[in-house]
């Protein structure tokens, strides 16, 4: 699978496999694997993994393996082996012939055991769990030898044989290594190897009733694999002395392990434990539930394999653990469905239009574009006629100051259609509720544009209300409403904390009648509204469901939510007390928006969606190549740095004056390949060539915050 439209990006891992190739280590070959444990389905923390070890094979046009960590009998289904194949494929990857199973070195690992305990580097303990336990010791005070530490080797092999036939109960004896029941790292007292356990495995069923456990596994299993770089998360950090001591004892090919952060995404649980008990509690429909962080989840709302892919790109690895914000995710996925998704339009919350001017039994078709984006997706007809459906939402009677769709009186474009005026609202005597509008229609007008040049503020979506199609659709939000689910206080459950608004059906949107053979799985963006999908379990042709995938982003909205959160809020402007280098502004307290990318170019209207946020320039240099060229690395709160190119050279000749410099970023702008690497937003700076500065403020906001 080619994976050329994604840029791979320096990092420490790449560094060590370059190191590792200059100095020939394994022969020039680069070998990973991705070793998911079959019990539960998997989350984009692993796509996180996946991406990284399948990618960096193709890099280095070496090979990755699939191989299940099953080595725990108990909690492994073949449901689970089945979802991780389907979902590691639907990423776009492939393992060959290459499935492994940890299960099937059972044999090879009771082999290792056995040659262990010959060399008298391990030993059969009768102690308890809780004993063995107690024995350990802490990290402040060393551990306390087992009794059966000194047994003699002939002794161990005879206890050991008799484990496997299964002569002893569950939790009776154990297998140890002899290590060190003083070392300073805990994993190396004397690990447990083996445990009894008398039950069934899915794949070796009932011939062994020992059980290896992870530590005695996992590397092994890479080793035998002939695995030249053994990427696995930060916990792992403090077992790979014992990885490294069970290799070198045996004495067998010596993989390197090498670990990184996990990833944590903000509103959401990425634990298989905690998902888990999300499905089985019912609190979701299932592990595909499109709240869900699972691949599965995530693709049944309308996520792209190629988004969740730049995502992992882009999120980088590191070797320190942070939160991403759940919107670069989103980001990535608007980058991806606004290239390619094609435009539709549907209404949710119906409000009907009647054109009081335009004949009762005419219809006509117009021409309306399938991506703005992309011209060669051609055009499609979408029937017109005297009764339409508008967004409730694109009315007021009485409108505010900035509101600037339909109103008593008002001319507003319906896209790609005819300007309409509103000449009448026709109301429920009792509720006061508006039920209907009169409008007249302008026939001169037909496609959008006014012969005498005037000019409306606004253009709306609509549909025929003869010719649309009633649907379904289901609006999504964040399955929790903190940041981290997981921070809470202690004994509190983290399911107490789900959001309830996190799913929010709507049955009686009309969408245009294109959509009525729409394909379960297809994407559309609905003009105005958003990326949505065909949901794959619950549509059906005469009753299409739809699944929002991901909201765009709406000026009204977002004025809105800023005046309800200032309201009541008494706020300052923040001034910068030396007014020399920046300027006053305000920073409105609240919870960041996403980041939706504006387009190359800039209308007036879109100016107001310029987003604007508080960061904090972590490293900056010189672009050594050129001489106007600042190369600024900005922390926006996002759990990773922007890199930002700006030509402010000659006012900071040397830039690392800058670190930590609070600075004002247009942090929706789409990144833009430069000739030094791609640049993710732009630096707010004044002044002439002469006399430039950025744009800096002191006081309270948080990087990421947006700023007005
Ligand atoms: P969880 O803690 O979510 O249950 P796990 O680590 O137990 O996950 P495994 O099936 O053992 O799940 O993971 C398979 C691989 O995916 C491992 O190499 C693991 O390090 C990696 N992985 C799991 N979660 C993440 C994450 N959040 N970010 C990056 N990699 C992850
Ligand atoms: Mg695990």
């Amino acid at each position: 699978m080619p994976r050329a439209e994604i840029t791979p990006r320096p990092n420490f891992i790449r560094a060590i496999i370059d190191d590792d190739l200059k100095t020939n280590k394994y022969g020039g070959r680069v070998h990973t694997r991705f070793p998911p444990e079959p019990n539960g389905y998997l989350h984009i923390g692993h796509a996180k993994s996946i991406c990284l070890n399948f990618s960096l094979a193709t890099e280095y046009k070496g090979l990755c393996n699939l191989r299940f960590d099953d080595t725990n009998p108990s909690k492994e289904e073949l449901e689970y082996v089945k979802s991780i194949k389907e979902d590691v494929r639907w990423l776009g990857f492939d393992w060959d012939d290459r499935e492994f199973y940890a299960s099937d070195y059972f044999q090879k690992l009771h082999e290792y055991a056995v040659q262990l305990i010959k060399a008298g580097k391990a030993y059969v303990c009768d102690l308890s769990p809780d004993e063995i336990r107690a024995y350990r010791g802490t990290l402040t005070r060393p551990g306390k030898d087992s009794p059966y530490r000194t047994r003699p080797v002939e002794e161990n092999l005879e206890l050991f044989e008799r484990m496997r036939k299964g002569e002893f109960e569950d939790g009776s004896r154990v297998l140890r290594a002899k290590i060190d029941m003083a070392a300073p790292n805990l994993n190396m007292r004397d690990p447990v190897m083996y445990r009894i356990l008398h039950a069934e495995h899915h794949r070796s069923g009932n011939k062994w009733c020992i059980y290896p456990t992870y530590d005695f596994t996992h590397g092994q299993s890479d080793s035998i694999e002939g695995i030249t770089h053994s990427i696995c998360t930060l916990e792992f950090e403090d077992h790979r002395p014992l990885y490294n001591w069970f290799i070198e004892e045996l004495g067998i090919f010596h993989s390197q392990q090498i670990e990184f952060a996990r990833l944590n995404l903000s509103y959401t649980v990425m634990s298989k434990r905690m998902l888990l008990e999300l499905v089985e509690g019912g609190y979701v429909t299932g592990w595909d539930d499109p709240r869900m962080p699972t691949i599965s989840g995530l693709r049944r709302r309308g996520y792209t394999p190629e988004s969740i892919r730049d995502f992992c790109e882009r999120i980088g690895v590191a070797k320190k653990g942070s939160m991403v914000d759940i919107a670069l995710l989103e980001h990535c996925l608007r980058e991806d469905l606004n290239k390619r998704a094609p435009r539709v339009m549907a209404v949710l919350h119906p409000l009907k239009v009647v054109l009081t001017n335009y004949p009762e039994d005419q219809a006509e078709e117009l021409d309306a574009l399938n991506n703005p984006e992309d011209p060669g997706m051609g055009t499609r007809k979408v029937p017109f006629s005297r009764v339409l459906y508008i967004e409730q939402d694109d009315f007021r009677e009485d409108p505010p100051k900035k509101f600037f769709r339909l109103a008593p009186g008002r001319e507003v474009r319906l896209r790609y259609a005819y300007f309409i005026t509103c000449v009448d609202v026709v109301k429920d005597e009792k509720t006061g509720d508006v039920l209907e509008l009169h409008c007249t229609y302008d026939p001169d007008t037909r496609g959008g544009n006014a012969p005498d040049g005037r000019r409306v503020k606004a253009t709306l979506h609509w549909v025929s209300a003869a010719h649309a199609v009633k649907a379904k659709v289901r609006l999504y939000d964040h399955l929790f409403p903190k940041p981290d689910p997981t921070d809470l206080e202690s004994g509190a459950d983290f399911k107490d904390f789900l959001n309830p608004n996190s799913l929010e059906t709507l049955t009686s949107c009309h969408i245009e009648p294109s959509l009525a053979e729409a394909v379960p799985g297809a994407r559309y963006q609905f003009e105005r509204l958003g990326y949505f999908c065909v949901d794959t379990v619950e549509s059906s042709p005469g009753s299409p469901v739809f699944n929002r995938t991901v909201t765009l982003r709406d000026t009204w909205a977002k004025i809105q939510k800023a005046e309800k959160q200032t309201a009541g809020v008494h706020k300052e402007p923040i001034r910068s007390p030396e007014p020399t280098e920046g300027k006053s502004i305000t920073v409105p307290i609240g919870k960041r928006d996403d980041l939706t990318a504006l387009g190359q170019e800039i209308t007036i209207d879109d100016f107001s969606r310029i987003d604007l946020r508080a960061g904090i320039i972590c490293e900056a240099y010189r672009v050594e190549e050129s001489k106007k060229l600042v190369r600024l690395m900005v922390d926006l709160g996002e759990g990773r740095l922007r890199q930002i190119f700006a030509g402010i050279r000659t006012a900071y000749p040397e830039p690392e004056k800058l670190i930590g410099k609070k600075v004002i970023v247009v942090a929706n702008l789409k990144p833009r390949q430069m000739k030094f690497g791609i640049s993710e937003g732009m630096v707010l700076s004044g002044g002439d060539a002469d006399r430039l500065c950025i744009t800096t403020f002191d006081g309270e906001p948080l990087p990421g915050d947006t700023v007005s």
